[in-house]
């Protein structure tokens, strides 16, 4: 697709690339959203935001940029005079998006942010306002809407290959271990940094994909019942399992599970006339393998990281609508709330996408 630098950079400078700060420099920017810049056709690192001012000093060298683009999470308003950031990626604890988001907007840069979006509805509507306000785009780091074997299986699910897919199961699920001291646990345990449990986290993956099997829409109802606790240290904030159901205007039904205790990856989508399966790893940073009722599908083996942030890149740089926007995000979230809401009372709870 051809590019139009519209707001990047001027005609005399047609390749030049795309300025990004990472914000929170943790497991997921260190292992896979830096080497993913550096290897961006669009992209490169032009700051970061860290609580640990001497760590950015180390990423200033390794990366080529100035120590004056290290800012902290209350500095980053500094971002407004650094022409050379063109967007943030927000890669915190979840409960810290919607605040890095905000500010990254009010410095008028585009937003990125980690999944989930953040961790209630309310604050998903902040941030989408804060982003219309400044007007930035705003996009949502789920990655595998562009990862070609997931665009081919919603490519199946858009265009009805098979008839409607009407019954759905999606399991996403990684096993935490359990940590002798409590220091060692991670933020993914603490109700106030993350939210919730693996609902929050390898959950959205399931509830993206069961959505994308019903061509974006969003579930009606859901129902859901937690797991039983079997580490009750490690789980005393948070659920350890959930399973639960979405089900759709069309009589369609997607049964749903995910934890921390345990390592499965799955979707399968079935309609009249055919299925369709991804399947472990359908959600990890792996190639998925997709098969359908009509045999193994193959496509292009791409960096899933690279392949979003480029996709991104031209997303804002063409004006074209993203594959992941804010109001996705926010939609996740309001199925998330509905799923906890199911879970606690034991009744069915409409969704209020
Ligand atoms: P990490 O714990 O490895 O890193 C989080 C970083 O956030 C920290 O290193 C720290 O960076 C910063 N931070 C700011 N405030 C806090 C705080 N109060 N407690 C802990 N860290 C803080 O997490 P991940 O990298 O695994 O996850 C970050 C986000 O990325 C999450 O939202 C997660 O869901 C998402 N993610 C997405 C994946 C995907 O496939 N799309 C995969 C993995 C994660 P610093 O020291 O620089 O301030």
């Amino acid at each position: 697709m051809a590019l139009m630098p519209r707001f990047a950079f001027g005609a005399d400078e047609p390749t030049k690339k795309l300025g990004i700060a990472l914000v929170g420099l943790g497991s997921y920017a260190t292992n896979q959203l830096a080497p993913a810049i550096k290897k961006s056709k669009h992209w490169y690192l032009a700051g970061v935001v860290t609580g640990d001012p001497e760590k950015g000093k180390k990423w200033a060298r390794k990366y080529g940029f100035p120590e004056k683009n290290i800012m902290g999470y209350d500095d980053m308003g500094r971002m407004a005079d650094m022409p050379e950031i063109f967007a943030i990626y927000a890669v915190t604890p979840n409960s810290i998006h919607a605040a890095n988001c905000i500010a990254g907007a009010k410095a008028g840069k585009h937003v990125i942010t980690e999944k989930p979006m953040a961790i209630s509805v309310a604050e998903c509507d902040a941030i989408i306002s804060a982003c219309k306000a400044a007007n930035v785009r705003l996009m949502v780091g789920y990655r595998l809407h562009y990862e070609p074997h997931t665009q081919e299986f919603c490519r199946l699910a858009r265009e009805q290959v098979f008839g409607p897919f009407m019954k759905i199961s999606a399991s996403n699920a990684f096993d935490m271990g359990d940590p002798s001291d409590p220091a060692d646990y991670n933020w993914r345990v603490n109700k106030k940094l993350a939210g919730g449990g693996p609902l929050m986290d390898m959950g959205v993956y399931v509830i993206q994909a069961v959505c994308m099997a019903k061509a974006e829409a969003a579930p009606v109802t859901v129902t859901a019942k937690f797991g039983e606790i079997t580490r009750p240290r490690l789980f005393a904030q948070v659920e350890q399992s959930i399973t639960w159901t979405m089900e759709f205007a069309d009589g369609a039904v997607a049964t749903c599970f995910t934890s921390y205790d345990t390592q499965v990856s799955k979707l399968m989508a079935e309609a009249t006339h055919g299925w369709a399966r991804l399947e472990e790893p359908a959600f990890y940073y792996d190639e998925p393998f997709l098969t359908t009722s009509q045999g193994p599908v193959d496509r292009p083996k791409v960096i899933h990281q690279v392949a979003q942030l480029d996709g991104m890149a031209e997303e804002i740089l063409t004006g074209s609508p993203s594959l992941a926007p804010g109001e996705m995000g926010r939609r996740d979230l309001a199925i998330i709330e509905a799923i906890y809401a199911a879970a606690n009372t034991g009744q069915r709870v409409s969704v209020k996408a």
